[in-house]
């Protein structure tokens, strides 16, 4: 059967749909749209670094039409606009039925960083990463929500190793017109152009909104012709240049945002600050509700009902503190607006309101300013509630009010293709043998119970997936991801001038036990600890009959030469110890790095200096692709592990002195791999096959995966905190 070819009518329709979609992040989970713009141009794809809007002018509006003369592949783009169109106008979301409220005034929150996808590189790190992951669910459950950050025109930096294993930074200018980023306009069609008072100067802005599903986020920009240089460049670099930087961006985020969604008339219930760079936006609030007569201290009790704060780290490093004299700087403008004394304001950033000696610090205002805080996970709240008890001296420890909400990641948006075919298939099949653990639902698509326990119980079943098939998506991961690291290397010893040469293809081995390793190179996650026992591990590395193989990944950050110290030592380990070719170091490490490594590798290490890792997230996103945990009890995974879901370093406890937890944890690492994992993982029946590791993999999809979503997480943010009891 000959189908009509479509009329331009029809045509345009689709290319207008298409240019929707790759405009709205929700693209980033959806497998079919991604499909659609990786088949528009392959090789695109790949050197555009995924980006859809790119292809969409990569592709010309003639081509395009010209190829959804093909049936087949109009009538995915058609499926997948459906698709968008529904999620867009769905009424019946969870929102809908749980938190109406938050449809008429919605959460407001506010994030120094977001981490969405690989061509949107403004996230140093977890924070980000993690906001990007709340905003995504909060568009899934149909909060109304908005974000609010900062258009880094320069981004986060990209890493380059140098001949001296070095790390070096670069950056490279993002075009908001190659980005699924839009103008926030006037009435006029003109740039909304906002002012804030930073230092002695008005600072104009415009905004970039980021459509994030039914989410928006408002990316806050000050270049902008009438702005000094130096104002201009505000907005360059995440967390770039010095502290009068720093404490300007925050000035710029907080109380800029907050006029931002004033004057786009957005009247949010809950103004959520996401780790204390934000929480400048409680003295805006302040300031407005002063303005509109009310006294200091009603001022202060109405701001506080309004405000919630997230913290995300016990590393002192992590809290801003700003002196006197560079809070005066930096406010010098706004607090003339104020109708109390400065030093009154500059109270409310002390532990001791009366030591003028004290910094200005964010952690203490956001929760001097807060309704409610929360650490990221059970032991980050313990943590947190000693670390803050001197701001309620007169309170026991326990009672210190900083509760915790564990911190997610958002499942669609991790998982690897290979591995939503594989459940695609899966189900399609299941549904036609008519098996009971099919879903109830039969047109609702598998994607809408992903979050839910049910869904990952079927992967305890042998007769929904049996061992053989588990196993093999394993080897199909490993093989993705060590293809991906043999391509990788390649490129990065091209860039080399001379020496250093490494057969690419022989880098790898597809059957060895792979341990992955990537993260920020903080030095409290103790990256090299697995190396300190070097000669046993390269013994391991070279067992003939039980491989083992290591592939690594990380950013230090520009100003932290210990961390830079431990990438180069362990790129020296890679290049010229007995390592070589069985551990390598793969440069620039971002999201996408990030799902090829949590999904291609079979253990996923994991060593901070306990209890430091607030949560950390990237351990989550291992567990649906069959990855497995080793870890010391810190963050999330105290709560995670139960015995047979991974495997443990140590136990619920840490020796008191740095350099005894280093000994203790290197010994007790080394232990269980030599004791559990390696032998698990090599436990062979005569099929070839390791059925207790498998299990393993069956118990972390089944107890793991649904529970450490941010589906969970907002939803409980949502019950405990953003709705006003
Ligand atoms: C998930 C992720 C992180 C956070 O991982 P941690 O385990 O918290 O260190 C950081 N960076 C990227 C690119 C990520 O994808």
């Amino acid at each position: 059967m000959t189908k009509k070819p479509l009329t331009s009518e029809e045509l345009r329709e689709l290319t207008l749909g298409l240019n929707k979609v790759a405009r709205n992040l929700w693209w980033t989970w959806n497998q079919g749209a991604q499909e659609i713009f990786q088949e528009l141009s392959p090789r695109g794809w790949q050197n555009l670094y995924h980006n859809a809007v790119a292809i969409l002018h990569e592709v010309s509006e003639y081509e395009l039409r010209v190829r959804l003369q093909e049936p087949a592949l109009a009538e995915r783009v058609r499926a997948v606009l459906k698709a968008f169109d529904a999620y867009m106008a769905d009424q019946q979301t969870w929102a809908h039925r749980h938190a109406p409220a938050l449809r008429a005034n919605p959460v407001a929150y506010f994030s120094a960083e977001f981490g969405f996808h690989e061509t949107l590189p403004i996230a140093a790190g977890g924070l980000g990463i993690l906001a990007g992951d709340h905003t995504k669910s909060a568009s899934d459950l149909g909060i109304g929500f908005f974000g609010i950050s900062l258009f880094y025109r320069e981004g986060y930096f990209q890493q380059a190793i140098d001949p001296n294993n070095w790390q070096t930074e670069y950056y490279t200018l993002l075009n908001p017109k190659n980005l699924p980023v839009e103008p926030v306009l006037n009435a006029k069609g003109e740039p909304l152009v906002c002012r804030v008072d930073i230092g002695m100067n008005q600072v104009s802005f415009q905004a970039w909104r980021a459509n994030v599903g039914r989410a928006v986020v408002y990316l806050l920009d000050t270049n902008r012709p009438e702005n000094e240089q130096h104002f201009r460049d505000l907005t360059l670099r995440v967390y770039g240049g010095d502290s009068t930087t720093r404490i300007m961006q925050e000035v710029l985020l907080g109380i800029g945002g907050v006029h931002l969604l004033r004057s786009l008339g957005v009247q949010p219930s809950v103004f959520h600050m996401n780790e204390g760079h934000a929480a400048f936006l409680t003295l805006e609030l302040l300031r407005e509700k002063m303005a509109a007569g009310k006294s200091f201290e009603d001022a202060l009790a109405l701001t506080k009902s309004e405000c919630l704060f997230t913290t995300h780290t016990p590393v002192e490093a992590g809290h801003d503190r700003f002196s006197s004299d560079l809070m005066d700087y930096a406010l010098h403008r706004f607090r003339t607006q104020m109708p109390v004394p400065f030093a009154e304001l500059m109270k409310l950033g002390r532990v001791n309101p009366q030591n003028a000696q004290e910094p200005f610090c964010m952690t203490v205002l956001a929760l001097k300013l807060s309704r409610a805080a929360n650490a990221v996970s059970e032991l980050h709240g313990r943590v947190s509630r000693h670390m803050w008890h001197c701001l309620y001296p007169d309170k026991p420890v326990e009672h210190v009010p900083i509760g915790h909400i564990t911190n997610g990641i958002h499942l669609l948006g991790w998982m690897k293709g290979t591995v939503r075919r594989f459940w695609r298939r899966k189900l399609a099949a299941d549904r036609a043998n008519g098996s009971a653990s099919a879903p109830r639902t039969p047109s609702a698509s598998w994607e809408a119970e992903v979050n839910s326990p049910e869904f990952w119980q079927r992967m305890a079943d042998p007769e929904f997936v049996s061992d053989e098939e588990i196993w093999a998506l394993r080897y199909r991961l490993r093989r993705e991801l060590i293809e991906f690291a043999r391509r990788r290397l390649l490129i990065q010893q091209q860039r080399m001038t001379h020496g250093d040469f490494i057969a690419f293809d022989q880098l790898l081995n597809p059957d060895a036990l792979t341990i992955g390793f990537a993260r920020r190179f903080a030095t409290y996650k103790r990256a090299p600890l697995i190396f300190q026992q070097l000669e046993n591990i390269i013994r391991m590395t070279r067992d003939p009959a039980r491989p083992i193989q290591f592939v690594f990944a990380g950013k230090a950050h520009p100003r932290d030469d210990d961390g830079k110290r431990y990438i180069q030592h362990i790129i020296h380990l890679s290049k010229y110890s007995d390592l070589q070719g069985h551990l390598v170091f793969i440069e620039n490490y971002d999201v996408h790095v990030a799902r090829q490594m949590v999904s291609g590798c079979d253990v996923w290490l994991n060593t901070p200096r306990r209890p430091l890792e607030a949560s950390g997230t990237s351990g989550m996103k291992a567990g649906c692709h069959g990855c497995l945990n080793l870890s010391i009890l810190d963050g999330w995974w105290r709560e995670g592990y139960e015995g047979t879901n991974g495997f443990a370093i140590g136990d619920d406890s840490h020796a008191d002195s740095v350099e005894q937890q280093d000994r203790v944890d290197s010994a007790n690492l080394y232990k269980v791999l030599t004791e559990q994992v390696i032998p698990l993982y090599f436990l062979r029946d005569s099929q070839g096959i390791p059925r207790q590791w498998i299990q393993r993999i069956r118990r972390a999809m089944v107890t793991l995966v649904p529970q450490f979503t941010t589906d969970r997480m907002v939803r409980e943010y949502t019950e405990r905190y953003y709705l006003k009891k």
